[in-house]
């Protein structure tokens, strides 16, 4: 799509529902061939293996610092439930059929930090500290990386610094890793943050920064911080590839799980994933090791909330991050604070473009309503952001241009599974879950 123009903009109904703030799906009218799609992301089925053996190479160290990853011997990775209450429940409650089989990606339980910023930040932190420690001859690839446990390494670390800007989720995660290696680390929070996770962080002996404003300044902050120092290291969360690989690694893993479970994938049972996305990295990076994993027969839908439509607004209007949804008059005000991004990464949009299936936008109220429900049904609690994929099986059941834009037979969406990708709420202490359990009852 060519970029449109702001008063081009004013006059397009997309934009202008949008603007009402309310709930929009939307697709991109063409099919881009898969080879030529993944040929633009501009990184490769090679690159995901090489994050996924630098996990395995942390692995030892990961089981002994974290030992709640011991019985995954330190590998990071989350369950797939089935949720067959919640689809009835929501089959009836919006009255229509919802065909296939639900599951719900439990990222929200991940060990470390609870949410899915335990692929990207957490592998982010660990890329480089393996790349410093190589560079010093501390360590070579063949060690057992429980060596980065000692008051060797931790010495050498905290003459290095890593910061980073985070609506609350990443800088958890980046937080806890880079203490536990013993870096000195420094995280800028926006507005958006809660308490208890800057609290957490502090109690680590992490710097935490907090700013009246939005994620954007925050990590803008962030950057410009760490450009004065040259032993500190910016992780970028609007641009950087690796912790896209971070997350793509979920990709193959989810696959094996699948056939663990006798879970087809093919051309008679796609498979649709459901993304909550904030500035894009995470879901971006997981529906490209998806699409390595399971080619065309995977669907990739991203979630944002009604006051953040920001990865939508970017790829529909073609101006990525060089529109905001603050220049469509939107407020980015939202409880999903995971999501809470006005201006989407600059990479993830243009290189994923040909790649993400569909769009859809989420009110606040209903997020409210799906953890409600979800907790009643199945008895996991997640935080607001998490339960934005849950609205998503409602859309494909009920856009027939998208069925017919993939040629969908009755029989191919009654054999379909649902993946709905829980990103977060494993972490927030009770009194605050409880207040999110039961606002939808004030
Ligand atoms: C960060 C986050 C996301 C989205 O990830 P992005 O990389 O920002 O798109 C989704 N859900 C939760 C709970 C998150 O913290």
């Amino acid at each position: 799509m060519t970029a449109l123009n702001l008063d081009q903009l004013q006059q397009d109904s997309l934009i202008q529902t949008l603007q009402q703030y309310q709930p929009v799906f939307w697709f991109p009218p063409e099919n881009v061939p898969l080879k030529q799609a993944l040929q633009h992301v501009g990184l490769t089925r090679a690159d995901i293996e090489d994050a996924e053996a630098r996990l395995q190479r942390f692995a030892s160290f990961i089981a002994q610092v974290f030992p709640e990853t011991q019985k995954q011997q330190g590998i990071i990775e989350s369950d797939l439930v089935r949720i067959t209450q919640m689809q009835q429940c929501l089959s009836e409650q919006w009255k229509i059929p919802l065909q296939g089989q639900w599951w719900l990606k439990k990222d929200s339980h991940l060990p470390i930090s609870g949410s899915i910023k335990a692929r990207g930040g957490i592998y982010e932190v660990l890329a480089h500290a393996e790349t410093l420690a190589l560079a010093a001859g501390l360590i070579s690839l063949k060690d057992d990386y429980r060596k980065f446990d000692s008051d060797e390494f931790r010495a050498f670390f905290h003459n290095y610094q890593i910061a980073v800007g985070s609506t609350g989720n990443l800088g958890l995660s980046i937080g806890i890793m880079s203490a536990k290696l013993g870096f000195r680390v420094s995280v800028h929070m926006s507005a958006d943050a809660r308490q208890w996770k800057k609290d957490k962080l502090r109690a680590l002996g992490v710097h935490v920064v907090e700013y009246a404003s939005d994620y954007g300044v925050a990590v803008d902050q962030g950057r410009k911080a760490a450009e004065s120092d040259p032993n500190c290291f910016f992780i970028d969360d609007e641009n950087s590839t690796t912790l896209f690989l971070g997350y793509a690694v979920a990709g193959r893993r989810l696959k094996q799980q699948l056939a663990e479970k006798n879970i087809r994938v093919d051309v008679e049972h796609p498979l649709f994933v459901y993304l909550p996305c904030g500035v894009g990295g995470g879901p971006g990076g997981v529906s490209f090791g998806l699409k390595h994993a399971f080619g065309e027969h995977v669907h990739c839908i991203f979630a944002e909330p009604t006051h953040s439509p920001c990865m939508l607004l970017g790829v529909y209007t073609g101006l990525h991050d060089q529109i905001s949804v603050n220049d469509i008059g939107l407020d980015n005000i939202t409880a999903a604070d995971g999501l809470a991004v006005g201006r989407p990464s600059g990479f993830v949009g243009r290189a994923m473009q040909g790649l993400i299936d569909a769009y859809y936008s989420v009110a606040d109220p209903t997020l409210f309503q799906l953890i409600f429900k979800l907790n009643q049904m199945e008895q996991i609690q997640l935080e607001p952001s998490a339960a934005a994929g849950l609205r998503g099986p409602y859309y494909v059941a009920t856009q027939p241009q998208y069925q017919q834009l993939h040629h969908f037979t009755p029989s191919q969406l009654d054999h379909a599974t649902h993946i709905i990708w829980a990103t977060g709420g494993g972490m927030v202490p009770q009194p605050e879950m409880q207040q999110y359990l039961f606002k939808e009852c004030e």
